[in-house]
Formats: structure tokens, sequence, C-alpha cells
């Protein structure tokens, strides 16, 4: 097992920096598991981490952190199946390529492909389309050495667990037949423990291994334009109903947006203003086109709301930052949708959803912009991105998840004396509406 000496630890944006008692890269699960029991005998805590892209203190400790970068690559795959088992430390940009190798593709990413795969999953780390769940809702099964350090198989791994409904992956990506399913959802997970690992910010056990819903790969043709606000306001549902993935940018200090859509190089462009000027067009293999390089680094606020108010809140957005922040707003607002799941902490859970993100210059101060906007998306009763920006606890978060008490069960059942929690994770989780202790097994 390697382990680095003690030193800070910086998340990717260098807004959550922390020094670890010890930071640790087991070789193996056996390795994670003693790391993980001999925490739990001697009163310690053991945070996981991914690629340290998450904005929020979630990974922090003062403890033991592990990566999970020893475990990377992919293991096994089943084509007929629709089925692959990766290590849980692997990057989606390395699972792109190796899942290409073998001929299969994720269906979705977010806009970069530095994450984790366990990471990702971890918070719910979406991309654009209204025919995709986030890509926790690709989780099919997997490994994980629980907070009592026993090794556990859940979902498709674990024979004895009840077979899961057929996955939105069944459904071919990126034809016309999808555009008229989308919206329908990312289907019902039958397996509780799958629903709450979905989203579980590493606090039910650490993922050693994860198995994930995957296509034939396929190519994807990249076309971005810029157009007015008001243009993109009026058609961005249309927008995300004829193509296949669709979000919009926009400049507050332009006023415009950049739309990008990505479909099936054959797809014909649908709707498009005459004036649109395209700034890029780019085609080839789906885990190449659908991420992004992000030109500077920057600190991120995210809310999800019900599709239906998605472009209210996006109009009051805008009112706002013209009014308020325009000269000192130091980059753009990204706005995408994503389809309905049923995972228990997915703040996709139970509608269709609008996500509007808030991107700060990361070495600019974001106090004042993201604590005066954060009360307007809180007045729609957005749900924040985990990772992300925000300043919410479990009191005011728990009445927005109906399966939050069942997960708060679960959580405590793998991790009963909470050698996963860290403080930050205490004031999210372990406070209900009631101000009371969230666990209730
Ligand atoms: C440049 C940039 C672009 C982004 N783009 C998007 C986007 O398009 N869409 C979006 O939704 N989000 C986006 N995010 C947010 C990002 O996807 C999430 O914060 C994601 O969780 C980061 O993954 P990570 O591998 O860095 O995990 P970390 O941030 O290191 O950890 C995230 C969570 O996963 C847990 N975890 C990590 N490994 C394991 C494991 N093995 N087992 C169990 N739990 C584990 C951690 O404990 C933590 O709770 C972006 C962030 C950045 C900085």
């Amino acid at each position: 097992m390697d382990e680095a000496a003690a030193q800070e630890y910086r998340t990717w944006s260098g807004s959550v920096q922390f020094t670890p008692g010890r930071h640790l890269e087991p070789a193996d699960e056996g390795a994670l598991a003693r790391i993980i029991g001999r925490a739990r005998e001697h009163g310690h805590t053991v945070r996981p981490r991914g690629s340290g892209h998450s904005s929020t203190p979630l990974i922090a400790s003062d403890d033991v952190l592990v990566s999970l970068d020893g475990l990377s690559g992919l293991i096994d795959h089943d084509t007929e199946a629709g089925l692959a088992r990766l290590g849980a430390g692997t990057t989606l940009d390395q699972a792109g390529a190796e899942l290409a190798q073998a001929g299969l593709a994720m269906e979705n990413f977010g806009d970069v492909s530095y994450q984790t795969l366990a990471g990702a999953i971890g918070t719910g780390t979406h991309g654009t389309g209204l025919q995709f769940g986030n890509l926790s809702t690709l989780l099919a099964g997997g490994r994980m050495v629980t907070g009592t350090g026993e090794v556990l198989d859940f979902g498709t791994d674990d024979d004895a667990s009840p077979a899961t409904a057929p996955p939105p992956g069944s459904r071919p990506v990126g034809g016309d037949d999808d555009i008229a399913r989308a919206g329908a959802g990312a289907g019902r997970t039958e397996d509780a423990l799958l629903r709450a690992l979905g989203v579980s910010l590493g606090t039910i056990g650490v993922m050693t291994a994860v198995t994930i819903r995957v296509t034939p790969e396929y190519d994807l043709r990249r076309l971005e334009w810029s157009a007015g606000a008001e243009w993109a306001i009026d058609h961005f549902l249309e927008l995300s109903l004829t193509n296949r993935n669709a979000d919009i940018y926009w400049y507050p200090r332009r006023d415009e947006v950049k739309v990008r859509t990505l479909n099936l190089p054959e797809h014909t462009a649908s709707v498009m203003p005459a004036n649109a000027h395209v700034v890029a067009e780019q085609t080839g293999p789906s885990h190449e086109i659908i991420p992004t390089v992000p030109p500077l680094r920057f600190d991120e606020m995210e809310y999800l709301f019900p599709l239906e108010v998605g472009m209210d809140v996006f109009q009051a957005v805008r009112e706002r930052i013209k009014s308020h922040h325009r000269q000192h707003v130091a980059w753009r607002v990204l706005v995408r949708t994503i389809a309905a799941d049923d995972l228990m902490l997915s703040n996709a859970t139970g509608h269709d959803s609008m996500s509007i993100a808030l991107l700060h210059n990361a070495e600019l101060p974001e106090d004042p912009y993201f604590a005066d906007m954060e009360p307007l998306l809180l007045d729609y009763g957005g749900r924040p991105h985990w990772g992300k920006k925000h300043s919410r606890t479990g009191a005011h978060l728990a009445p927005m998840y109906p399966q939050w008490q069942h997960f708060q069960q679960i959580r405590h059942r793998h991790d009963p004396e909470g050698v996963l929690m860290n403080d930050y994770l205490r004031s999210l989780l372990e406070q209900d509406q009631d101000g009371a202790n969230g666990d209730q097994s």
C-alpha cells in the first residue's frame, strides 16, 4: 500500500484545503478493508476521495483519506447484457477509452471527464439530455467495503440481490424514437441498497468496483452556435426535445448564449435561428466528443428544478445577474436537463429536471455572488448539487427528499459508528427537519 506523506490536499478549484492525518492508497480491497477495520477499532474516521473535483468539503479529513487510484481500469464486460465492471477509481476519461476498445460506451458524460467513476456516481454527476439520468443511474452493481470493514457485493454483483427493472440504457440512444420518449424518466431501481448507494457521498461504503450499464460504442456530432438570450429562452425546451443532448451557456456581459448540441452524425439539425453563428463542429467517438476541457479553474453553484419551472428560474437568474452582478460576475451560466430517477438522494429524484449552474472564476472571491444568488434558487425549490457550492444543511434538505429517512436507515446499518463521516457530512446528513439526528435504525 502506498502512503503519501501527510501534506495539504487541495480540491481541483483550490477552494477546499485540508491536511489529512494519513493519505493512503490501498493496492487492493483487502488492504482497504484492513484500513477501515482498524479505523473502526481505534475510533478513527476514513474518507474516500476520487479526483477531488467536488468543491464542498465531502472528502475533507484530518484523519484517514483514502484514494482508490490503485483500483482502476476495465475488469470485465458483458456486451449482450450491456454491463461493464470497472475499478471504482477509474476516471471517466479512462473508462471511455477502455470501453471503446471493447466496442462499448457510456450513454452520457458530464461536461468533463476528469472525475472517477465512484466520485461522479457519489454526487449524482450529470450531463445533459432528457433521455438520460445522471451518472448514478448507470450504477447496476458493484463491490464495497462498508463502514464496519465488511466486503459486500451489491446489485448485479450480488447473486442474492433482487432483479432490477429494465434500465434506461436498454433504450437505443440518440435516435428519433428516443426523442419521442424524452421525459419518460430513468426507470425504477428495485433494490433499496442500490437506490441508496447511487448517490451516497461515500457514507455507506467505499466502493472498490462498479458495474455500470453500457451501450455499443457510437459516434456523435457536436455543433455549437451563438444566439440571443431571448431566442434561447423561447426555444430551450424544443432544443432539448429534438436533440440527443442540448445545453446553453449564457454569457451575462453580452446577454448571449452558446447553444451546444450533440447528435448521432446522421441526425439533421433541428431548430436553429437563421442568423445562428456556428462556432464549433466536430464528429468523433462519443467519449471524446461529449466531455470538454474548461479553459479556466472555476467554482460553481448548481441547483436542480422541476423541468416545468426551469426556464422561469433561468429568467429570474438572468434578471438578477443583469441588475446586480453583471460587471463583477466572472464567467457564465450553464443550463442543462436531466431525466428523473428514483435514487434516494439524487437531486433529480421524482421528476425530470433542469439544472442551472453559476460558474465563477476560482481566482476571484465568489462569496457575494453565490450568497446573493442562492436565496433566489431556493425560492424556486431547487435542490443543490452535492459536489458544488451551497450552504444547505440536513434540516433544509431532508424535507426535499421523500426517501431521506430510508437512506439514513441504510447508511446507519452499514456504518453504525460513523467511521465514514466527517463534520461537514454530519451537518448534511445527521439533522432532519426537526433538527434531530437522522439515524433511525
Ligand atoms: C471542472 C469540473 C467540471 C464538472 N462538471 C460537472 C458536470 O458536468 N456535471 C456535474 O453534475 N458535476 C460536475 N462537476 C462536479 C463533479 O462531477 C463532482 O463533484 C464529482 O463528485 C467529482 O468526482 P471526483 O472523482 O473528483 O470525486 P470527489 O470529489 O473526490 O468525491 C466525491 C464524492 O464521492 C465519494 N467517493 C469517492 N470515491 C469513492 C469510492 N471509491 N467509494 C465511495 N465513495 C467515493 C467521496 O467521498 C465524495 O463524497 C464538475 C466539477 C469540476 C471541478
